[in-house]
């Protein structure tokens, strides 16, 4: 079957000021509302570090060491979503694959995520998103900031959650 994730139809992706391709609202999007499911290769880092020349950022993490991704170019288009990061995100994650609105977005708006919310691991890169609240660098740690945690709750995927609330 062909793999692909699963992009609200209120959305579309085009030409960013922030990175590349990002996503956007096409309509008004209430909070709570689905903008993504997120479909991929189930592969670990060290797969992910073989075929990084594919995957160029498509990976979305949802265990240790263990990530959703295309594996082929072919593939790359339907299972990359083009949601960019921000350090003022407006969408957060539900369970592991689910990214939902975090607040009520009107049309144009862009959906971005803070990455935070989704990738334990030791990847950084130089955030150009122009938020006042930039961390200027971001990294796979990010998760366990204290002041991130308070502001997004429970919008962490939720391997992270269980991290967060010391299960293991
Ligand atoms: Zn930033």
């Amino acid at each position: 079957m062909h793999l692909a994730s699963y992009r609200s139809p209120k959305t579309e992706s085009k030409k960013s000021s922030i990175e590349g391709s990002g996503r956007f609202a096409t309509a008004a999007i209430n909070k709570g509302e689905i903008i993504a499911i997120r479909s991929g290769h189930i592969i670990n880092g060290k797969q992910l570090a073989q075929h990084e020349a594919i995957i160029g950022g498509a990976e979305h993490q949802i265990a240790d060491d263990l990530y959703l991704a295309p594996l082929s170019a072919m593939e790359f288009n339907d299972v990359m979503c083009f949601i960019n990061h921000s350090c003022t995100p407006n969408v957060g994650v539900m369970g592991n694959i689910i990214i939902v609105a975090m607040r009520d977005i009107q049309a144009g708006e862009e959906l971005c995520l803070d990455y935070a919310m989704i990738f334990s691991n030791e990847k950084s890169f130089q955030c150009r998103c122009g938020s006042a609240l930039c961390r200027k660098m971001v990294t796979g740690n990010d998760w366990q900031r204290p002041d991130l945690q308070a502001a997004y709750g429970d919008y962490f995927a939720s391997y992270l959650l269980q991290k967060i609330n010391g299960r293991f």
